[in-house]
């Protein structure tokens, strides 16, 4: 066991060893409070609190995941792995699946995913004869889960004529009605959306007393992290949880309130003391992350908001360089810049891929920055945006092994029942949506009693029908016995997914099948760690793990070091020695669409202050002149943030460089690739982070567009030609290393199969690898 409360300061120690009772500990970036909370947990095991008392809630589960392991360091791994520690979500969605029965939920519930509930609410809309354009899906399901986070029930919007008002006054009247229509479809459907896992956690909560008593009883220590961001619901289940032991400690800090825009109300860290008797508060002020510079600007920068709660932050660590601002003409250029100074500084201090972050305000800015990164070969990682699971062949994938676990999965259903196609047409599902809700029963039940129903369907619709049945219903059975590897990989075959797609031909027909590829690689490695745990490994926790999971926490399951790009809303909590925060400029960052009202753009400011505050050594705050947006040019400005930093600890590199070398082309120059031999090394270098360029022959680049290259053989084709011999060893920018097994084909349909260390063999094929022979 380590000594761990040598490892903090004098008021961290205080706020961990504190006995019972509420306490806050309200502080700035950096300055422990997530360490604190781990600390305090280890502390409590020690001191002989049971595992299984404590709830601890964290903004990810790569949190909790870290977190665990440190206490574990403390108090042992096996007693750390009975803590309840996660998200809202994945915790409550645990309690939901042994308790959701007395809400008349399956325990094998499905959750819907943002997709999936615009889906049933634009069939919703469209079975009502509404208009789609005064209806938007997306905004509708935006109103409703505003709703069912402020636990406005149908009932409760109904008896609400303010908001009923409104939404007339929006020219849309039948939203209550269509609030109705999606509740009782997923309640029929056997599934829940994110907000309902909290809105039903807190009926279950309220509904079912002795079902409150119990977790009461359960958890008589609650821990909460990032606590200023919680919503209406989540207060409301912490509040009655706690509400017997009153063991609560939540650690939050108001200046990085972010999620106002999702329902989160900084008032419920403003309050804490009005709900709670004799609440003790902690203040920590030291800040351990970052050089004095960054700290100094990011409080220089907050200082501007009216609405904050008085705080100190200070370190005591050295001032550092500067923070860096670069102008670059164009959001290329921007991209360029920032891989050129990656690669620099990655030379010059010998560090990792993974001491860099680029954040940025909105997911779109992401592609120019990976066109530079991967122009330079530096390998990066995306948290959010369409992320792999949310393609489109991944979700059919994942739509039919959810339906063999609830095969009244109306969306999984509803997106596969043709697919591949079976001859199953639109007018089919219409009229089986109809019988459903006609007979009370889910689509599938339908389905399987058509000759009970007198649904208008000729033999031949019929029998396929049938047919689409018997093979879920064949899969589910399979899914008994078989762990989730096998049941997926079966599925895949049996479904012809691949082998319809392998047919095709086209490069993205391709690119689907590699994905499919890698949900089965995932699976296949979820199935592995699980049963070396000794933990579940069935086909329904992986689709659990799969729903729920963020993509910050994906990411965190492959271990190369890769540079991170992430939006600045992913990024709390986070720290990396170098950050980049990209495209600040007026009404890009603060956002167009914040900047109507003081307290949208407190919110934006709030933004800019978690951004910096992530950075422990160097921040670099980028602009550009111009930019794309909408597919327009637009000049941009800058950011008023940069203006609101006071001058002294900023030092502006186009400037110093435009001076300094007086070159008229200094823009194409500097802010264009810098190339590599120009690059001086501090330090001689023993092992070079980044191989150096193999020979153009050498190297196959992917064609820039992959949309307009088609899988016949052309004039070019030669090009694609490789030297890449069998026992070659190379290098792929995803998968790593590997050697070269086998070859077949010629020309652009070349295949090699490859064995990589990282993910077993491969089949790749060898237009569209990016391949380096090493
Ligand atoms: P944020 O507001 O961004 O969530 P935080 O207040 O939760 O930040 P932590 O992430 O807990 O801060 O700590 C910031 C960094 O400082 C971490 O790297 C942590 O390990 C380090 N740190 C915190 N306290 C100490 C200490 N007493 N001694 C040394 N390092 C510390
Ligand atoms: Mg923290």
């Amino acid at each position: 066991m380590d000594n761990y409360l040598d490892n903090l300061n004098e008021s961290q120690r205080e706020a961990v060893v504190h006995k019972d009772g509420p306490m806050i500990i309200i502080a700035g970036a950096g300055s422990g409070k997530t360490r604190v909370l781990t600390y305090r947990i280890a502390h409590l095991m020690n001191k002989g609190v049971d595992a299984f008392n404590i709830l601890s809630l964290t903004f990810t589960n790569k949190a909790a995941r870290e977190m665990k392991e440190r206490i574990g360091t403390v108090v042992g791994t096996s007693e750390a792995k009975n803590l309840w520690m996660g998200t809202f979500h994945s915790v409550f969605a645990r309690i939901l699946r042994s308790e959701g029965h007395h809400l008349g939920f399956p325990s094998n519930f499905t959750i819907y995913d943002s997709q999936d509930s615009v889906r049933l609410i634009t069939s919703i809309i469209k079975e009502m004869g509404l208009d789609k354009d005064v209806y938007k899906a997306k905004q509708i399901l935006g109103r409703i889960s505003s709703f069912k986070n402020s636990l406005i029930t149908v009932k409760a919007y109904y008896n609400n004529p303010e908001l009923m008002e409104a939404d007339k006054m929006a020219q849309r009247p039948k939203i209550g009605e269509i609030y109705q229509q999606y509740v009782d479809r997923c309640f029929k459907s056997g599934s829940m959306d994110f907000d309902d896992l909290l809105l039903r956690t807190n009926q279950l909560l309220t509904q079912f007393p002795a079902v409150l008593a119990k977790y009461q009883d359960r958890f008589k220590y609650i821990l909460v992290d990032e606590y200023q961001d919680t919503n209406h619901s989540q207060y409301l289940i912490v509040r009655a949880l706690a509400d017997r032991f009153q063991n609560i400690c939540v650690v939050g800090d108001d200046s990085q309130s972010i999620y106002a825009f999702r329902g989160a109300n900084i008032q419920n860290i403003l309050n804490f003391q009005k709900n709670y008797d004799n609440v003790k508060i902690f203040k920590l002020e030291q800040n351990y992350r970052s050089s004095n510079n960054i700290v100094e600007a990011a409080n220089s920068v907050i200082e501007k908001n009216k609405t904050k709660l008085d705080k100190e932050v200070w370190t005591d660590n050295s001032d550092g360089e500067k923070i860096k601002v670069m102008r670059t003409i164009n959001e290329i250029k921007e991209g360029r810049f920032v891989a050129d100074s990656i690669f620099e500084n990655k030379m010059n201090n010998q560090l990792q891929n993974s001491d860099f972050a680029i954040l940025y305000r909105t997911n779109s800015q992401s592609r120019a920055i990976e066109d530079a990164l991967r122009e330079k070969n530096i390998e990066y990682v995306i948290f959010g945006g369409l992320s792999f699971y949310q393609r489109k062949e991944i979700k059919d994938t994942l739509s039919y092994l959810r339906l063999l676990i609830n095969p009244n999965d109306e969306e999984a259903l509803k997106r596969v029942i043709n697919y591949p196609l079976r001859g199953i047409g639109a007018s089919t599902v219409d009229k089986l949506s109809v019988a459903a809700n006609h007979y009370k029963k889910s689509i599938f039940e339908i389905i399987c009693n058509l000759n009970k129903t007198d649904i208008n369907l000729n033999a031949g619709v019929r029998t396929k029908l049938n047919n689409f049945a018997t093979m879920i219903q064949h899969f589910k059975i399979e899914a008994e016995t078989k762990d989730a590897y096998e049941v997926a990989d079966f599925v895949v075959k049996q479904t012809r997914l691949v082998k319809d797609l392998e047919k095709d031909g086209t490069p993205e027909g391709v690119s689907r099948v590699e994905n499919i590829q890698e949900l089965l690689n995932a699976i296949k490695n979820f199935t592995v760690e699980q049963k070396e745990k000794g933990e579940d490994a069935s086909l329904a926790f992986f689709l659990e793990d799969a729903a729920l999971a963020s993509d910050l926490d994906k990411a965190s399951k492959d271990d190369t070091p890769k540079v991170s790009l992430l939006t600045i809303h992913l990024s709390k909590g986070l720290e990396f020695p170098y950050v980049y925060i990209v495209g600040l400029e007026e009404n890009l960052f603060p956002s167009a669409m914040s900047m109507n009202t003081r307290s949208e753009l407190e919110e934006e400011r709030r933004l800019f202050y978690v951004a910096l505050t992530r950075a422990e050594k160097q921040a670099y705050l980028c602009h550009a002149q111009m930019r794309y947006r909408w597919g327009k040019l637009v000049d941009c400005e800058p950011s008023r943030f940069l203006e609101e930093i006071d001058e002294k600890y900023l030092e502006h590199l186009t400037l110093k460089v435009a001076e300094t070398k007086q070159n008229k082309f200094i823009n194409e120059d500097i802010f264009g690739s810098v190339p590599q031999n120009k690059i001086r090394f501090k330090k001689p270098i023993q092992r070079a982070p980044i191989k150096k360029k193999a020979s153009p022959k050498m190297e196959f680049q992917a064609p820039k567009n992959l949309k307009k290259v088609t899988g016949k053989p052309s004039a070019s084709a030669n090009l694609f030609d490789s030297n890449v011999a069998v026992g070659n060893r190379v290098e792929h920018t995803k998968f790593g290393r590997g050697e070269v097994l086998s070859l077949e084909g010629t020309g652009p349909n070349q295949k090699a199969e490859i064995r990589f260390a990282s993910v077993g063999v491969k089949k790749l094929l060898l237009q569209f690898a990016k391949l380096k022979i090493i």
